[in-house]
């Protein structure tokens, strides 16, 4: 079954759930716009399987893994940064906070507020989400810039998404005030 080309719309998420949908897919990198954007190598192959199902008898849920390998560019020498990820994450999809209610924590809340909502823009959120910021290599690969912390100059940083927990200067004392 092909999910990833059709939006989610709420009756959609209850049915799949209601029914314990589980899919295995593929996408490649260049199926997922945003990812492009960052990534050199869009004819390899993302691999997913997610399962839906309902929690607290009403909240349809969303389990997925997701298996890639990505290149980004090295942010210190510009050269090809190879990533190999293995994500997994659960999602609970509420139409408003009281809804969160009680569920298992390891669930992250979705506020399904849009109409519909697209699986290729949840996974790529995913995706997006676990890879560094600011992706270097983890050698010195370019040792003049060693240290060098002025990473928004040059290209445009494709990880806007997470610009908020690249402040600069400012707060730097404080240790893991960026997430809640
Ligand atoms: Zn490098």
């Amino acid at each position: 079954m092909e999910l990833g080309e059709d939006p989610l719309d709420w009756l959609k998420l209850l049915k799949f759930a209601k029914k314990n949908l589980s899919v295995a897919g593929e996408f490649t990198v260049g199926d997922l716009p945003r990812l492009t954007e960052i990534a050199s190598n869009s004819s390899d192959k993302i691999k997913v399987n997610y399962s839906f199902y309902v929690e607290n008898d009403t909240i349809p849920c969303l389990d997925g893994e997701i298996s890639l390998n990505i290149y980004l560019t090295c942010q210190r020498c510009l050269e090809a940064l190879p990533l190999s990820l293995e994500l997994d994450f659960s999602l609970a999809f509420v139409k408003n906070e009281n809804q969160a209610e009680g569920l298992s924590e390891h669930l992250e809340i979705y506020l399904f507020e849009d109409e519909e909502q697209s699986l290729i823009d949840l996974i790529s959120d995913e995706i997006l989400l676990s890879i560094p910021m600011v992706p270097k290599h983890d050698i010195d690969c370019l040792s003049s810039f060693r240290e060098n912390n002025n990473y928004e100059q040059g290209k445009e940083n494709p990880f806007a998404v997470l610009k908020n927990i690249n402040k600069p200067m400012r707060a730097r004392s404080k240790n893991g005030s960026t997430k809640k």
